[in-house]
């Protein structure tokens, strides 16, 4: 059993624990309103980026769910109309689908895209509130239209 000299002096000990973290600045932020800058090479969510003239890059080969080794990913190709293609290929991607949560962020999809299409981003803000929210297709993963495509279309796409 500790002697009463000992108590004491674990009593101090601990105070004195207390009052250092007390005055030291504190390790934590106020998220999401201060965001710590991200490390180079964090991968976040994905993209589909587009041509500087707004085409897709994606051409619908189907290497990325190919590499991928989580099955996360599912293309469907598509043939492009000569008079409207989507994308510089013959064909593009009808369907692009990724399941965020089977996802393991590993980098494999944008290595194996030969058209430099599917990126990770450095967003790492994927939280949601259902899991419908992570399966995300074209509409979420695809870039905005550039500016130069956008004015070359009078904005109306
Ligand atoms: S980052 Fe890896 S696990 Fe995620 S979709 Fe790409 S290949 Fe699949
Ligand atoms: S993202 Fe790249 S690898 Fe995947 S289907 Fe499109 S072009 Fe092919």
């Amino acid at each position: 059993m500790p002697s009463p000299l000992e108590d004491v002096k674990a009593l101090f000990t601990g105070l004195a624990t207390t009052m250092k973290f007390f005055v030291r600045r504190p390790e934590t932020v106020e998220y999401p309103e201060v965001k710590r800058a991200i490390p180079v090479g964090a991968r976040g969510r994905h993209q589909l980026r587009r041509h500087e003239d707004g085409l897709e890059r994606c051409i619908g080969c189907e290497l990325c769910a190919a590499a991928c080794p989580a099955a996360a990913i599912r293309v469907v190709a598509a043939e492009n109309d000569p008079e409207h293609p989507v994308s510089p290929g013959e064909r593009y991607a009808a369907v692009y689908e990724i399941d965020l949560l089977r996802c393991i962020f590993c980098g494999m999809c944008e290595e194996a895209c030969p058209t430099n299409a599917i990126v990770l981003s450095q967003n790492l803000e994927m939280a949601d509130y259902s899991r419908e929210a992570l399966y995300v297709d074209k509409r979420d993963l695809l870039a905005p239209l550039p500016e130069s495509a956008r004015a070359a279309t009078g904005g109306t796409t």
